[in-house]
């Protein structure tokens, strides 16, 4: 049986002398695994489809249950990112965090939003981590957890400067409202995050935040991701 799928390879290994045991990511099946027959070979048709990043439309053959891929075409080329340390870095937490979301059942909105953040990384220059704060932001947003709301979500009272948040909920809530799970998050640290949220990927490179509310960013959608998905991405700070 042949299928025809877009995908975004998440994941390699190698595989006997020659071959590549590859994750995609597709549009049309979510998460499916494949071989590459000889592309570690320098001479292989198919090489540059054996990275990580690539983009394409991909030819599978099913044969016995194993998926052989037997032609590539690129949609487009994101390799760019593999040229900078701090872009590739942003890039491969990006690609782990949809290898640990994704199944085996189609999910489009991931997909496009995968799509989105490393064309951002690989043709536009926002600061580091930028990509990847917004895309989690929006990971949060599509999976049900936004969590920027102005109210707090316990008592309803507007929000003011003493914000906590509440990683058993992922909502920021009141100090009448704060427990024991909640961390302090600063105004810069709060008000980064309105601007991540805000932003398109497109005028990210016109953002600039404070370097301390850039780590205190990061650490709480690292945390938020923890309690609310169980697991953890590969660290980038
Ligand atoms: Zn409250």
């Amino acid at each position: 049986m042949t299928t025809k799928v877009k995908a975004v390879v998440l994941k390699t290994a190698d595989y006997k002398e020659k071959d590549k045991l590859i994750t995609l990511f597709t549009l049309e099946q979510g998460k499916i695994f494949c071989s590459m027959r000889g592309v570690k070979s320098p001479t292989a048709k198919l090489k540059f489809a054996k990275e990580p990043f690539c983009f394409g439309e991909f030819i599978l053959e099913n044969t016995k249950g194993n998926n052989i891929v037997t032609q590539v075409q690129i949609i487009e080329n994101f390799f760019e990112i593999t040229k900078d340390i701090d872009k590739f870095y942003e890039g491969c937490a990006i690609l782990d965090v949809v290898n640990k979301l994704s199944s085996e059942t189609p999910d489009p909105q991931l997909f496009i939003e995968l799509i989105k953040a490393l064309k951002c990384l690989s043709f536009e220059n926002p600061r580091k981590y930028y990509v990847f704060d917004k895309f989690m932001l929006n990971i949060f947003k599509n999976s049900g957890y936004y969590f920027l709301s102005q109210k707090c979500p316990v008592c309803s009272y507007p929000l003011d400067d003493n914000r906590y948040f509440n990683l058993e909920v992922g909502e920021f809530v009141c100090t009448n409202c704060k427990t024991n799970l909640c961390i302090k998050v600063s105004n810069a640290g709060y008000s980064g995050l309105k601007f991540l949220d805000r932003t398109d990927y497109s005028n990210l490179k016109n953002l600039k935040l404070g370097g301390e509310a850039e780590v205190e960013i990061y650490n709480l959608l690292d945390k938020n991701f923890e309690w609310r998905f169980n697991k953890r991405f590969v660290q980038i700070i």
